[in-house]
């Protein structure tokens, strides 16, 4: 389905959120008052605007109100960032989604409502360096403090047994949501699937018990 977004700040996280909301097909009115930042996003974008976000006429020109979703991703300047998320949020926007810089600003954005707060750079660090640490994990996607899903590779360990046979979430207390194998992906494995060697394993779990997986499982 089409959804309309607008995204708020062309620094390259808000671009990258554009471009691609874009290249899967969405409509996007991008929104910077640098026009430089503006002209770089016009063929990337349905629509594209040099404005100030943090002046209440010029969102309500735009239609902003008219938007389900929003993409806040002003960088440094976090006063606009805030007053922009306001007024959003003042004006009924359902889904306001804000790029935060720090702790404070994270905390700000919570109590004013905004619906999604990332912290792209926290992440992307995170993710980066437990792909480090380990061969075995591909990708990490962190829930919460505490759960995290993570993609690994199946070891010898592992291969040519079937997931019941393993007993991975009697002995590790984590489940494999799918399996991928070269193209396919596997989102239902039965207990009685066999994970080949290179397998790569998408498994859930409170992190500690992924990392005992991880080590001593795989
Ligand atoms: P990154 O490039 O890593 O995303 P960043 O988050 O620091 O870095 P900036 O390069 O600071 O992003 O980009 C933020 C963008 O937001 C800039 O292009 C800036 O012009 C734009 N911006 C800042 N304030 C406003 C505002 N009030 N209205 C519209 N655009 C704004």
């Amino acid at each position: 389905m089409k959804k309309q977004f607008a995204v708020i700040g062309l620094g390259r996280f808000g671009s990258s959120v554009c471009k691609e909301l874009y290249k899967l097909g969405h409509e996007v009115l991008a929104i910077d008052m640098n026009d430089d930042r503006v002209n770089a996003i016009t063929k990337h974008a349905t629509h594209a605007v040099i404005a100030n976000a943090t002046d209440e006429n010029a969102l309500n020109s735009l239609g902003i109100r008219n938007f389900d979703n929003v993409v806040v991703a002003i960088g440094d300047n976090i006063q606009s960032s805030i007053l922009c998320t306001l007024l959003l949020k003042e004006m009924g926007v359902s889904q306001v989604w804000v790029k935060a810089q720090n702790h404070y600003h994270h905390r700000v954005l919570e109590k004013i409502g905004a619906d999604r707060i990332v912290h792209p750079e926290k992440d992307m660090g995170i993710r980066i360096a437990q792909h480090l640490v380990s061969e075995k994990i591909i990708d990490y996607i962190e829930l919460s403090d505490e759960y995290s899903i993570v993609e690994l590779i199946a070891s010898a360990k592992v291969a040519n047994r079937s997931i019941i046979d393993l007993n991975i979430r009697a002995i590790y207390g984590c489940t494999i949501l799918a399996i991928k194998r070269k193209e396919d992906i596997n989102i239902t494995p039965s207990p009685n699937e066999i994970i080949e060697l290179n397998d790569i394993l998408i498994v859930i779990g409170h992190k500690n018990d992924l990392k005992r997986f991880e080590e001593d499982g795989l």
